[in-house]
């Protein structure tokens, strides 16, 4: 047999290289695992929690923390798996963000927030946003909600808070949006809320300000662990040193060739200063790649060389030969995307395959349609990983409004959503004076609400809507916490008439069935997550909605295990593995991003190690493709093919490997190769007898 049964193979081996044994054999000290792509990291943390609990520590004494929900589920099953079942106690796996929750429920209210706080997602963001904004009298033409949030959450991720921002803001917006921060912050305080960012930034002044919070919350632990450490920003950094100091019993993993994360405030230097942080540290390099074969680690290595800052390593193959990567160029975006179906569907015929087998990655978010449009013509099963969130539905949104409503009645972002959806006559007349009046007394909306006099002075339908809203909230706080909280879900969405609300919006019964079958769905995770949860709460179930934010646990997680194809970019590929990889859009603009391309320098070699990254999630094949022509606003542009291109193939000049003056003009160099002589053949082919891909271009 071929090459897949090799594969196979690999990936269920069960053993430990020596560096990787001395690594799950260090139970305690600061530990530093830096090895590239593939060497075993993720899979040495697994091993090492197994071992720590076998030497007799308690399960829930580890904290295992991961960079998405998905890594944090799978930990948690390799692990189980590793143990066997007896254990009852469980490692708490989980991401920084989710950490955070716990921290902050246990401990906010010495910064001022109830405990009970709400976590707004995007959508609440926007409208607090907004209403600052008005508050301020800034016209929309000036600063949108959305370029403030920006500035904001760019601000946040480099630990800027209000009272510094105006320093570091040089023009004229960034000014207007540093004074409308201090108000949007206000504002949150004021709804009992917090945006994601405030998660890891309330966290850390927690434990600069409260050391007895600090030393309480670090004492729940003996062992901290962390993978994907290189995409760590400062805040995140501070809360590791914070938690296991007092222990120090901390072990980080990470690769800083995969650190892409930049534009999100992370820093590779929190990696690379790891054992000077830590004097005494223990330091394994790991070396040996199991994920991919030879001819694909021969381009990766070769293209990561390309960045100057980086600790020298070569990843060696421990698996012997394979196939060579491929590169395809097609005509226009839209025979790209029908190419790589077609080659898809070709390998799909043999069994060995499952579409799961299967990843196409890409760069940006507007790059997946063509490759939708063409997957569902040919009617192979596929999942866009990433995509439109679920949570995002109009639907989904009303009704997680009631329910945050019923959880927290103050939280005045969903109570204005619903207050009048499905309509109950409570129009914006009323509304307008219930909100004047609460800011006026310095009161929330809720409360206000229920006060007689008020009230008395709307409309007969207003008043009556008030009285509604309160009987369904009190009832329904009674009835989610005494019964079954899918049935309590159930019984609220008749109560407020949901179904009517849809009909009314939606004409074509097959819209209103789906609108329908996506509460459906909210329900299900509902009830996931009631089975799963030690405690369940309705808190509790927000809380993970609002954690898994774009990609909610339960659903990604389904997704992925559906037997389909994957869609996703290449940054929610980090960590995964699949035989077969088609990195596609290889194109100067796509990848690198057209952003990177104007400031080149470092945003540059970001791109290439999200580039490294795509390479590396390849056990056995890899296409890259590219389109010569690409629409913009509808019309067809001639591209130029990826920087990346020449330098995986070997057609760039390698800085390490002769001269550096090549070097500093990487765009007109592959424009030149483009008129000359295309990095490989076109995309016609043979299709081989095997089904497997043709060998491809030389190297
Ligand atoms: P990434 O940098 O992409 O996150 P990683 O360093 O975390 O990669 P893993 O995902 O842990 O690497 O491992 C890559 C693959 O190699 C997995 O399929 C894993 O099971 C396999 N593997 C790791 N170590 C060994 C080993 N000693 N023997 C056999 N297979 C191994
Ligand atoms: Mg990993």
């Amino acid at each position: 047999m071929g090459h897949a049964a090799s594969a196979t193979i690999t990936r269920m081996a069960h053993g430990l290289n020596p560096p990787q044994q001395k690594a799950v054999d260090t139970l305690s000290g600061p530990l530093l695992v830096l090895a590239g792509a593939g060497t075993g990291k993720t899979r040495v943390v697994t091993y090492r929690i197994a071992k720590l609990i076998k030497s007799g520590i308690e399960a829930d004494r580890i904290l295992a923390v991961t960079f998405t929900n998905k890594a944090a589920t799978e930990m948690q099953e390799r692990i189980r798996s590793l143990l066997g079942k007896k254990t009852d106690k469980q490692p708490v796996a989980c991401t920084f963000h989710s950490h955070c929750v716990r921290v902050l429920r246990r401990q906010i209210q010495h910064l001022g927030y109830p405990a009970k706080f709400s976590i707004y997602d995007r959508g609440d963001q926007e409208s607090l946003a907004r209403s600052v904004l008005r508050e301020i009298r800034v016209p929309n033409e000036t600063l949108r909600p959305g370029d403030l949030l920006y500035f904001i959450g760019g601000w946040k991720t480099k630990c800027i808070r209000p009272a510094d921002a105006a320093a570091v803001a040089s023009t004229d917006k960034e000014h207007l949006a540093a004074i409308a921060y201090r108000r949007y912050q206000n504002g949150l305080k004021q709804r009992g809320a917090v945006d994601f960012d405030d998660l890891l930034l309330l966290t850390e002044e927690l434990f600069t300000n409260f050391e007895d919070v600090r030393r309480a919350e670090a004492a729940l632990f003996d062992h901290l662990l962390v993978d994907e450490y290189q995409d760590t920003n400062g805040s995140q950094y501070r809360i590791v040193k914070a938690l296991a100091k007092d222990h120090r019993n901390l072990c980080v993993v990470g690769d800083d060739d995969q650190s892409i994360y930049g534009w999100r405030g992370a820093e590779v230097e929190h990696i690379l200063r790891f054992a000077s942080d830590w004097p005494d540290s223990t330091v394994v390099w790991l070396e040996n790649n199991y994920r991919s074969t030879a001819e694909i680690l021969t381009l990766a290595n070769r293209l990561i060389a390309f960045n100057k800052k980086r600790h020298p390593k070569e990843l060696k193959a421990a698996r012997s030969g394979g196939q060579q990567p491929r590169i395809e160029q097609y005509p226009n975006e839209t025979k790209e995307a029908e190419g790589v179906v077609a080659d898809i569907a070709r390998l799909l015929r043999h069994p060995e395959w499952e579409p799961n087998d299967f990843a196409i990655l890409f760069r940006t978010n507007e790059q997946p349609r063509a490759f939708e449009t063409e997957l569902r013509r040919t009617g192979l099963p596929y999942v866009l990983v990433g995509g439109m969130s679920f949570f995002d539905r109009k639907e989904v949104r009303d009704v997680l409004a009631y329910l945050k409503l019923i959880d927290s009645p103050n939280d005045e972002v969903s109570l204005l959503r619903i207050i009048n959806t499905p309509p109950r006559g409570l129009g914006g007349k009323s509304v307008e004076t219930l909100t004047k009046t609460a800011v006026q007394q310095g009161k929330s909306l809720w409360t206000i609400m229920q006060q007689p006099d008020i009230v008395a002075s709307l409309p007969d339908a207003g008043q009556r809507a008030c009285e509604e809203l309160r009987a369904l909230v009190e009832m329904f706080q009674q009835r989610f916490e005494n019964e079954s909280m899918v049935d309590a879900m159930r019984a609220m969405l008749q109560r407020v008439d949901y179904e009517s609300e849809i009909k009314r919006l939606y004409d074509k019964p097959e819209d209103q069935q789906a609108r329908m079958a996506a509460l459906e769905e909210l329900a299900n995770a509902l009830g996931a997550y009631e089975a799963k949860a030690k405690k369940p709460t309705l808190g509790g179930f927000l809380d993970d909605v609002s954690l898994g934010g774009p990609d909610f646990k339960d659903e990604k997680d389904k997704q992925l295990k559906r037997n389909a194809i994957v869609l996703m970019t290449l940054h929610s590929a980090k960590g995964l593995e699949f035989p077969h990889v088609y990195m596609v859009g290889m194109e100067e603009g796509l990848l690198p991003h057209h952003r990177s391309i104007a400031v080149e320098g470092e945003a540059i070699d970001e791109e290439r190690r999200l580039c490294y990254v795509g390479v590396t999630r390849a056990q056995d094949y890899l296409t890259l493709s590219m389109a010569l022509t690409r629409r913009k606003w509808g019309k067809p542009r001639d591209t130029i093919p990826s920087r990346f291109l020449f330098e995986l193939i070997g057609q760039a000049e390698n800085p390490h490997a002769g001269n550096p003056a090549t070097r500093q003009r990487p765009r007109g160099a592959v424009r030149k190769q483009k008129s000359e002589s295309p990095p490989a053949q076109p995309a016609t082919k043979s299709p081989s007898t095997t089904g497997k891909p043709s060998t491809r271009p030389k190297s």
